[in-house]
């Protein structure tokens, strides 16, 4: 059996969300993503062992060829950049995180219109206006947010981001407080935006804290990934 200890993982990482979720006082719901990137199938499996069903890739090759290799019904979450290209992919996820400019979401409504399949989707925003990420700025985000409003084919349900790699505490609740209020721009624009992807295997007690409704964790459950 791989990885013998993810449930005692899991069961550590879901008593420290409820406690974060205590002191935030959100009263929000919070899932887990397990990050399944750069390991096998047998991740995947593991994760619905111990009662996971949600399951984030961050590259669509990997993650159609592991949907491919397992039978089970999980849910599928696209957590990295799409290219344009690729678009057609987006149709075998359950929601993607990464919509992350308005050419990409143009390319989405696109599909989503021509197949009569609204796809759901997270703007994901970049908080602290890292040069090295994708994603909306806060200043653009309400322009960006009427016009996703004024697009078919797409249903924005939330907002993901990532805080800056080795953020201080300040930093982290920054960007996390960040995420939160550009929901409500989102909420402003029309958009029935409740979802919060925030948090990752360092910071997600910061982020459910903060309002985060999905953790995605990788590290923290299967150790870590193979170089
Ligand atoms: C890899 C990845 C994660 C998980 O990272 P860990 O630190 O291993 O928990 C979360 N979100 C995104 C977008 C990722 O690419």
């Amino acid at each position: 059996m791989p990885f013998p200890d993810l449930a005692d993982r899991v069961r550590e990482v879901a008593q420290r969300i409820a406690a974060a979720r205590q002191r935030g006082g959100h009263g929000q719901p919070v899932r887990i993503i397990a990050v399944t990137k750069t390991h096998g199938p047998d991740a995947v499996a593991a994760a619905a062992a111990v009662g996971i069903d949600d399951v984030g890739e961050n590259r669509v090759q990997e993650a159609l060829r592991k949907m491919d290799a397992t039978a089970l019904r999980v849910r599928w979450h696209l957590i990295g950049h799409l290219q344009r290209n690729k678009v057609a992919a987006v149709q075998r996820f359950d929601l993607m995180h990464s919509l992350d400019s308005l050419r990409l979401a143009d390319a989405v409504s696109e599909l989503g219109r021509s197949t009569e399949r609204p796809v759901p989707v997270l703007a994901q925003v970049n908080v602290a206006g890292e040069e090295s990420k994708g994603g909306f700025s806060l200043s653009d985000l309400p322009s960006a947010a009427e016009r996703l409003a004024n697009l078919g084919g797409l249903e924005v349900v939330g907002v993901m981001t990532m805080a800056p790699l080795g953020a201080d505490d300040s930093m982290l609740r920054s960007t996390f407080r960040g995420a939160r209020n550009a929901l409500s721009v989102l909420c402003a624009a029309g958009h029935r935006a409740t979802e919060l992807s925030m948090g990752m295997s360092n910071d997600y007690e910061v982020a459910v804290e903060e309002g985060a409704t999905y953790v995605r964790l990788g590290t923290v459950l299967f150790g870590a990934r193979p170089a």
